[in-house]
């Protein structure tokens, strides 16, 4: 489920974690070759990616039971 990401934190091994309007948090890794998301580790990045959309897995697995 498309969810807009409302805020971003660091977790304790200091990956970044999106913070969902639907209250949930998803990391948000750049592991390339398999995940390319190098804004992440830029703050201007980040900021541009306030109020985008994200697949909240959560919302997902808890709307199919
Ligand atoms: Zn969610």
């Amino acid at each position: 489920m498309e969810k807009k990401i409302s805020g971003f934190h660091q977790d304790e091994e200091s990956f970044w974690v999106a913070e969902l309007e639907c209250g949930h948090n998803q990391h948000v890794r750049h592991r390339p070759p398999l995940i390319i998301r190098p804004w992440v580790n830029d703050e201007e990045g980040r900021k541009e990616r306030l109020g985008t959309l994200l697949n909240c897995v959560v919302c997902d697995s808890e709307s199919t039971g």
